[in-house]
């Protein structure tokens, strides 16, 4: 990659040895400028959201939710459940590749961390003990979602 004044320019990029090429790429300051301190937290550094705390764990309405970080489409509300555990709940994504997952053993668990494809950005876990016909429980920070209603 090069800056505007033709040289190499890498000062703010860091590539973890787990971060893909994404389709959209921002340095950290410009997300910071772009999310909410929490949304940086969550979406940016791989934060949680206190359960029951989120605008989305007890929202039904009709529509698509996109991801805060880059606006692409995640998860319909026709794949929304009630799981209980004060965190929005999907038991797919709106395709198979709006989301990648990646192994995460940290804080001493076994998870799959689930990440928007497009950008990167940390969304949440998924789990093994969602209802049918996946059988998967999606399970989603709010702030890291904005929700956009449909008729
Ligand atoms: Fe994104």
């Amino acid at each position: 990659m090069k800056d505007s004044t033709g040289q190499p320019s890498n000062a703010q990029h860091r590539h973890g040895p787990d971060e893909e090429h994404h389709r959209v790429e921002k340095t950290e300051s410009e997300w910071q400028e772009n999310l909410t301190a929490e949304q940086y937290r969550i979406l940016r550094e791989a934060g949680t959201e206190r359960a029951f705390t989120g605008k989305y764990y007890a929202h039904h309405e009709t529509g698509v939710y996109h991801c805060a970080a880059c606006g692409q489409a995640l998860f319909g509300s026709n794949a929304k459940f009630e799981s209980g555990s004060g965190w929005p709940s999907y038991w797919e994504p709106v395709s198979g590749n709006a989301v990648e997952r990646v192994v995460d053993r940290s804080h001493g668990m076994d998870r799959t961390e689930v990440r928007c494809a497009k950008c990167g950005s940390h969304l949440g876990h998924v789990f093994e003990d969602g209802p049918q016909p996946t059988g998967l429980r999606y399970c989603i920070n709010s702030a890291s979602l904005d929700f956009e209603g449909s008729e």
